[in-house]
Order: structure tokens, then C-alpha cells, then sequence
């Protein structure tokens, strides 16, 4: 079974007779409510809903919404069971459904608040006019019904507006949590390399902004690899092959490293990673375990298996470094590596 609107909009056995105690509605008035119902609206009920219809017709605002004849007839039928239902048992649950369903429906189709609003004053002031135009009713019965209708009215109109103004909330809340999940979506693409999966450039290079603005200076390390005759691969076995052996090599790069490692793709077939709170020594050791771990056996991919090594450039962070004088240095001890023949780890 569905939630009840009660229920969504936190109108409970205990919320409800609160409101009831602030419009001041009590026992003594359900007798009222039937007075009202049988003396005043039900011998005129047909007349005003058709005198509410021609008013409100007259209006862009409101005839907009209401395109045909049928559509008209069905909302007629609905004001009617509406003024017939005006007040009866008012206490109950089924009373409060019934009048926050109006105010959801109103946003449903898109209604605007005023212009309901606008229609219950209307309808007010002309139930008004039967209770003093009334030949049943005596001067106290005249006045207590007044007093009667504008009482429940106001819970009517309080409820309708309530339950209008908390769907459309609901509304902007969902509107406002997708756009969150879009966000959320898209930060995860610029910030994740699509290819490897490992981090993007824009991404690390943040990070390592972050390293280095850190007071007082935080030490840490910075590793630069770069794949050895990958160029080799993709004359060999072509762009493809050379696409999935760059995606195994992160993949082993990111299984030799520790969780708080952080392994990006700083372009082409070079990686870069950053290592908080780590020294040059400790830098060098998880170096040559990624190192290994490429060169230990062939890359697997699905059309060849490919034998890898790559050269891996290592220094530790100085409290006077900006990101260029460090990605310099890692860079420079990346080149000796190659020079020196390759597959190896070097420090600068
Ligand atoms: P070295 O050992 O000196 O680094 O030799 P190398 O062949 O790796 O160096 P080079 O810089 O000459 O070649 C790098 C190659 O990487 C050239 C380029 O086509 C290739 N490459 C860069 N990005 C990608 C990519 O996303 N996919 C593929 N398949 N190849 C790429
Ligand atoms: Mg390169
Ligand atoms: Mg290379």
C-alpha cells in the first residue's frame, strides 16, 4: 500500500489535533458542520459551484488549465463532493487526506498558489452570503455558523497550501539531489584518467599542490615513470595491444603500491606518484617493487603477451620546492635511468 499523505507530511493522531486546537475547532462544532451542510450548502451547492466556474473561467490564469468540457465537468463533480464534505467529521484522518490531496494536486498540475488562494476567498465569502441570506436559520445559528466556516476554512486552506508548498520542496529537493549525483558524476570523470582508471593529470597535480602548501612543510616523495620502447609495442602489435598494456602496467603499478599512494597518469605512457609522509628511502624501496612488478612476466592482453619493463625517476620533497622544481628533478633522475640502460630506479 502506499504512504498516506498524513503520514508523508507529518500529520499524526497528535499532529492533527494540534492544528484542530490552533484553527479552534472542537466537538461542539460537528453539529455545526451538519447544520451547515444541510441548511446552506446542499440546497444551492449546484449554483455555486456553477457561479465559482463562470468566475473563475473568466481569469488566462485559471482557464489555461482547464481545456475542455469534460476536464470542466469532472472538476465541477469534485467541488461539488468538496463543499458537500466541507467540515463532515473533520477531526478524522480521512478529513486531512482529502485536504492535503488538494494542495499536491495543485502542484501536480502545475496550478499556482495564489490563484487557489483567490478561490477559496471566493468561496468564502459566497457560503457567507447563504448562511445571512438563509430563511432557516436564526441570528445565533447565522452567527455560529459564520464563525464555523471561516474556522474551517482556514484548517482547508492551511492544510492545501501545507501539502502544496512541502511537495514542491520534495520537488526541488530531488531535482537539487540529481543534480548532485550529475556532479558527483562528472568530477569522478576529469578527475579519473578514462583509459587506466588510475588519476587523472589535473587531479595529482592538485594533490601535489596541496603537498607542497602545506605548513609547517610536510615531506614526501614523488616518483615519475615512463614506459621503456613503448613505441616499439604499438609498431609491433599496434595502438590497440599498446592501449591494454598501458592499462596492465597501471594496474600492476597501483597493486605494488600502498593505499595511501597516489598513482596518476601524468600523459602519454608516463606515470606519476605521489607518496605523502614518505621519505627518499622508503620511496626507493616501493620503487623497485613496482618496477618488478611490471618486468616479473609478460603483460597478459587478450591479442598478445608483451614483455615490459619501465624506468622509474624518485626524489623527496624539499621545504623550498614548487611542483615544477620537483617534477623536474624526478623527471631528470627518470632520463639517468634511461641512460644508464633502462628498467631501473634512480635518484635525483
Ligand atoms: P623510451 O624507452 O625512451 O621511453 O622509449 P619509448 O618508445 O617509450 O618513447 P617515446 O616517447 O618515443 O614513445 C612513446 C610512445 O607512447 C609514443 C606514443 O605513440 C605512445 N603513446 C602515448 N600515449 C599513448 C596511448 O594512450 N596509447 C598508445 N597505444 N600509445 C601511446
Ligand atoms: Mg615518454
Ligand atoms: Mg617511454
Amino acid at each position: 500500500m502506499s504512504e498516506t499523505l498524513c503520514h508523508k507530511y507529518g500529520f499524526d493522531e497528535a499532529a492533527r489535533r494540534e492544528r484542530l486546537a490552533l484553527a479552534r475547532l472542537g466537538d461542539d462544532d460537528q453539529a455545526l458542520a451538519v447544520l451547515l451542510r444541510e441548511e446552506v450548502i446542499s440546497p444551492h451547492v449546484q449554483q455555486l459551484v456553477a457561479d465559482f466556474y463562470a468566475w473563475l473561467m473568466d481569469f488566462p490564469v485559471a482557464s489555461q488549465y482547464l481545456q475542455s468540457d469534460e476536464q470542466i465537468r469532472r472538476l465541477q463533480q469534485t467541488q461539488t463532493d468538496y463543499l458537500l464534505s466541507l467540515g463532515q467529521d473533520f477531526a478524522s484522518e480521512a478529513y486531512f487526506e482529502r485536504r492535503l490531496l488538494i494542495g499536491m494536486i495543485h502542484v501536480n498540475i502545475g496550478l499556482p498558489l495564489s490563484l487557489y488562494q483567490c478561490a477559496y476567498g471566493w468561496m468564502r465569502d459566497h457560503i457567507s452570503i447563504l448562511i445571512h441570506q438563509s430563511p432557516a436559520l436564526n441570528a445565533t445559528q447565522k452567527l455560529r455558523l459564520a464563525s464555523f466556516l471561516s474556522r474551517i476554512m482556514t484548517l482547508d486552506e492551511t492544510l492545501a497550501t501545507e501539502s502544496y508548498h512541502l511537495e514542491r520542496v520534495g520537488e526541488l529537493e530531488a531535482s537539487l539531489s540529481s543534480m548532485a549525483r550529475e556532479r558527483a558524476k562528472l568530477s569522478e570523470q576529469v578527475d579519473r584518467d578514462s583509459l587506466t582508471g588510475v588519476a587523472s593529470r589535473p587531479y595529482i597535480m592538485r594533490r601535489l599542490e596541496q603537498q607542497l602548501g602545506r605548513t609547517p612543510p610536510a615531506v614526501f616523495s614523488l616518483m615519475m615513470i615512463d614506459l621503456d620502447h613503448f613505441k616499439d609495442v604499438n609498431d609491433r602489435h599496434g595502438h590497440l595491444v599498446g592501449d591494454n598494456v598501458l592499462r596492465e602496467v597501471a594496474g600492476r603499478i597501483r597493486g605494488a603500491t600502498r593505499d595511501l599512494d597516489l598513482v596518476g597518469r601524468y600523459g602519454g605512457e608516463e606515470f606519476m606518484i605521489l607518496l605523502p609522509a614518505t621519505s627518499l628511502e622508503t620511496a626507493v624501496r616501493i620503487a623497485d617493487r613496482v618496477r618488478e612488478a611490471v618486468a616479473a612476466t609478460p603483460l597478459h592482453t587478450r591479442e598478445a603477451n608483451v614483455p615490459m619493463t619501465i624506468s622509474i625517476g624518485v626524489t623527496q620533497s624539499t621545504p623550498v620546492d614548487t611542483s615544477d622544481t620537483l617534477i623536474g628533478r624526478a623527471d631528470y633522475a627518470l632520463y639517468q635511468a634511461k641512460e644508464a640502460g633502462r628498467n631501473r630506479v634512480n635518484v635525483a
